[in-house]
C-alpha cells in the first residue's frame, strides 16, 4: 500500500468511564474507500469523531497525511472533511449562502467559491434549491447539503458518518456514483453505514466494529470470502418462536456456529444441495416450524452474519 493519508494507531476513547473505541488501528491510502459497518453503539461515529480530531482520545495518535490531528489542526483541517450523522447547518441561510460562507473559512476566493458551489449543487442535485433557506430543506436534502460543504474544500480524506441515511433509492444510487468517483480521484474516504446491501459494490475495504474494536478490517474480497467456498450461512426462519429450540438444535450434525434469535436460526454448514437437503429434513425431523431455509450468498451480509457480531447493550 502506497503512503497512508489517514493513520490510527491504538486508538483509545473514553467517555468517562466507558471506552467506546478500545486499541483502533487502520490505515487508508489515497483510492481506499472503507465501508464501517457494526451495532448501534458499536463505536463508528466515535471513531469518525477522532479521526476528524474533534475528540479527545485517551491513547494512540491519528494522523492526516502525516499530521497529528491534534498537534496541526489548522494543516489537517486543510485536508480532511467530516460530515457528521446530524450536521450542524446554518439554518437560516440560503443554500448558496451557506457554502459561500463555509468557502470564505476555506479561504477561497469569490471565483473559486463559485466555481466549486455550481459544481457541488450540480453534482448534489440541490441546484433547484440554491435560494432555498436550509432550515426548509427535507431531511435526504440536507444530508446532500452537509456532503457538499464537506466537499468544498477539496479535502484528501473524507469521513461520512451514514450519509445515505436520509436519501431515497435514486438518490441512493446516484450518492454511490459519487463516491466511486471520489475514490478514484483518489481521495482516502470512510463511509459509516447499516446498509450493507450495496457497500460491497463500491468500498474497496470493510471494518466490522463490535464494542469498540475493530473485529475485522480487510478488502471487500477478504472479507466476503471468510468462510472459504465450501461452507456457507444457513438462515432459518420459524413460524413461531420455540422455547427449547437451542436444545433441540444441539442434534444438528455438520451445523457449527449456531445462533437462535427468536424465530431466527443461522448456522453454518457445507455447501452442497444434498447437505441442505439433509439438514432441511433434520430440522423437520426435530419438529421445528420451518418457514424459511436458506443457504446465503456468499457477500458482505452474509459475512457480517456470520461474524456473530452482537448488539452492545
Ligand atoms: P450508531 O450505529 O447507533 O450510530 P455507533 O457505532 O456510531 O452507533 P457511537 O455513537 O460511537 O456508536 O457510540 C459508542 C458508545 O459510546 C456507545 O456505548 C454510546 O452509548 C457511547 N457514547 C456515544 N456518545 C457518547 C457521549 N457523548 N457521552 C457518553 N457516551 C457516549
Amino acid at each position: 500500500m502506497g503512503e497512508p493519508l489517514l493513520k490510527l494507531e491504538d486508538v483509545r476513547v473514553h467517555y468517562g468511564r466507558l471506552l467506546a473505541v478500545d486499541g483502533l488501528s487502520l490505515e487508508l491510502a489515497g483510492g481506499h474507500l472503507l465501508g464501517l459497518i457494526g451495532p448501534n453503539g458499536a463505536g463508528k461515529t466515535t471513531t469518525l469523531r477522532a479521526a476528524a480530531g474533534l475528540l479527545p482520545i485517551s491513547s494512540g495518535s491519528v494522523r492526516v497525511l502525516g499530521w497529528d490531528v491534534f498537534d496541526a489542526p489548522t494543516q489537517v483541517g486543510r485536508h480532511l472533511g467530516l460530515t457528521p450523522d446530524t450536521p450542524a447547518l446554518y439554518g437560516g441561510l440560503t443554500v448558496e449562502q451557506h457554502l459561500h460562507f463555509i468557502g470564505r473559512c476555506y479561504g477561497l476566493s469569490q471565483g473559486q467559491r463559485e466555481e466549486r458551489i455550481e459544481h457541488w449543487l450540480e453534482t448534489l442535485w440541490l441546484k433547484d434549491k440554491r435560494t432555498a433557506k436550509v432550515q426548509t430543506l427535507s431531511r435526504g436534502m440536507k444530508q446532500r447539503l452537509a456532503v457538499a460543504r464537506t466537499l468544498l474544500s477539496d479535502p484528501h480524506v473524507v469521513l461520512l458518518d451514514e450519509p445515505a441515511a436520509g436519501l431515497d433509492p435514486a438518490g441512493r444510487v446516484q450518492f454511490r456514483r459519487l463516491l466511486a468517483s471520489l475514490r478514484d480521484q483518489g481521495k482516502a474516504i470512510i463511509v459509516s453505514s447499516h446498509i450493507l446491501a450495496d457497500l460491497a459494490d463500491y468500498c474497496t475495504h470493510i471494518g466490522m466494529m463490535e464494542r469498540g474494536r475493530l473485529r475485522q478490517c480487510g478488502t471487500v474480497a477478504e472479507i466476503v470470502a471468510g468462510s472459504g467456498p465450501e461452507h456457507c450461512l444457513y438462515r432459518v426462519v420459524l413460524a413461531r418462536a420455540i422455547g427449547d429450540a437451542g436444545a433441540r438444535l444441539a442434534h444438528l450434525d455438520g451445523a457449527t456456529r449456531l445462533r437462535v434469535d427468536g424465530t431466527l436460526v443461522t448456522f453454518e454448514a457445507e455447501r452442497d444441495a444434498e447437505v441442505a437437503t439433509a439438514l432441511l429434513q433434520r430440522l423437520i425431523s426435530l419438529g421445528l416450524p420451518v418457514s424459511e431455509f436458506r443457504a446465503l450468498e456468499p457477500g458482505l451480509e452474509e459475512a457480517y452474519l456470520r461474524s456473530g457480531i452482537e448488539q452492545v447493550d
